[in-house]
């Protein structure tokens, strides 16, 4: 490899093509940078900050709802895993490694790791822990996948769920279940403006195959039974408060009890898609194998209760890569790496183009300093166009604010807003008599496009960055 800069970029996608058995990574991706070894996705140029920007909201939003938020380890003893059973009924998914003479596992679930968290805290605080009692993490998980299914974000080796367990009382279950189901419409609604409705969203109850419990799912009939039937009138109601479709999936459940998957239809560039992303799972596998039921019953004097496994949005990876063919790469503004592009526009008159520069560096910075992460470009009416395009083609700012001599001469920002409702920029002009009065009212009109930044601005990520040499 020798010579130009180009060329190495070209190298650099050359490998990852070549690292990956399929072609078609979504060109989408790459535009934020986001590209694939083998199954394992890199996010750099833009990608790391939505990336970050979206973990960011996650942990924030599920603090602010009572879940205790976690970390735990990629590697565990396989000790753990088998006593949770995943090296009985899952071993096949998952990569073991020698370290010393003893063997450990990159972790296909965090759930094992959370149940000690739970051990670890009643133990201390006993009937202090109140149930429901739920665990969040944004959980890095890797699980084997065939080569030839790898499919850029879609499908990959190595992905990260917004995972949480909740330990609940059986008589609990419903409401549970019913306030995950409001998280999700929530998440969806809000931070992502995916309204949910039968059009773009339907659940599948996933059930056992009844002749393979025991051999491919643990736990007896009776247990099987009397989860499937609880679960079953739950997405009932589910189905009707919401007004969505509902289909049962015979054999699809997990190993460890049966479970809800919300199934989400994305457009694509090859056409309308289906996607599992979030899903709620029942579980009374685990508690048994933790001896949960026995601690519950000394500390509360009722053992009946249900691990639920639950993921809102899934696979961090797999939704960014369904919602970014979705919106053809248009991020919204609380992920976007760049939130706001400032683009002065100079005359060749320096006196004019000096208080031009003047005012765009102004913004910038107060916006910066308001946590936006914002990039300046600084171009001409002739060289216009063709900035507008490149930057439209890339890094597809949510927001551009033009300041040109007109701007300046009669003290009013042009400012472009992408909207998702619309799928189309729409322009507006503020007049200010102070910058601080013209920034208060852009943040109104966002407000108005953008309904979902504000409903999150109170757990909104806050990566404030000049990023202007992305522009
Ligand atoms: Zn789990």
């Amino acid at each position: 490899m020798s010579g130009t800069v180009k060329d190495h970029i070209d190298y650099a996608y050359e490998l990852d093509l070549a690292i990956k058995p399929e072609s078609s990574v979504p060109i989408i991706n790459r535009e934020y940078g986001v590209f694939s070894g083998p199954g394992v996705p890199l996010f750099s140029i833009g990608g790391g900050y939505f990336r970050h920007a979206l973990q960011q909201i996650l942990v924030n939003f599920h603090s602010r709802r009572g879940y205790l938020v976690v970390e735990t380890p990629l590697i565990a003893s396989s000790e753990l895993f088998k006593l949770s059973g995943h090296m009985d009924f899952y071993k096949s998914n998952m990569y073991i490694l020698n370290i010393e003479d003893r063997e450990f596992v990159l972790k296909p679930m965090n759930c094992p790791y959370h149940l000690l968290i739970f051990l670890n805290h009643i133990a201390r605080f006993r009937s202090k822990v109140k149930l429901p009692f739920k665990i969040f993490e944004i959980g890095r998980v890797h699980r084997f996948e065939p080569s030839g299914s790898l499919y850029g974000l879609l499908r990959v080796r190595g992905f990260t769920q917004d995972d949480a367990h909740i330990i609940t009382f059986e008589s609990d279950t419903l409401n549970v279940i019913l306030n995950v189901f409001d998280e999700i419409k929530l998440l969806l609604e809000s931070v992502f403006n995916l309204p949910i409705s039968q059009d773009n969203i339907r659940i599948r109850l996933s059930l056992s195959d009844k002749n393979l419990i025991g051999k491919d799912f643990m736990g007896t009939i009776e247990e099987w039974s009397s989860a499937e039937d609880t679960l079953e009138k739950i997405t009932s109601i589910i189905a009707e408060k919401y007004g969505i479709k509902a289909s049962i999936g015979v054999g699809e459940a997990a190993f460890y009890g049966p479970k809800i998957d919300i199934i989400m239809t994305l457009k694509s560039s090859s056409g309308v898609k289906e996607w599992q992303m979030g899903t709620i799972q029942f579980d009374f596998n685990l508690p048994r194998r933790f001896k949960i039921y026995d601690i519950i019953r000394e500390v509360y004097g009722d053992n009946r209760v249900y691990i639920i496994h639950r993921a809102l949005i899934g696979s961090i990876e797999r939704f960014l890569g369904g919602y970014l063919e979705h919106y053809r790469g248009r991020l919204p503004l609380a992920l976007a790496p760049i939130q706001v592009a400032i683009i002065a526009i100079k005359t060749g008159d320096w006196k004019v183009d000096e208080v031009i520069l003047d005012k765009t560096i102004n913004i910038r910075e107060k916006l910066l300093s308001n946590g936006l992460r914002v990039g300046l470009k600084e171009s001409t009416k002739t060289s216009l166009p063709g900035d507008i395009r490149s930057i439209e083609s890339t890094i597809k700012p949510p927001i551009i604010i033009y300041i040109g001599a007109r701007e300046v001469r009669e003290s009013i920002l042009t400012i472009s807003i992408f909207s998702h409702k619309e799928m189309k920029r729409i322009s507006k002009t503020i007049k200010y008599s102070s910058l601080d009065e013209a920034l208060t009212e852009l943040e109104n009109i966002i407000r108005g496009e953008e309904e979902g930044v504000i409903k999150i601005s109170g757990f909104a990520p806050r990566i404030p960055a000049d990023l202007s040499h992305m522009l």
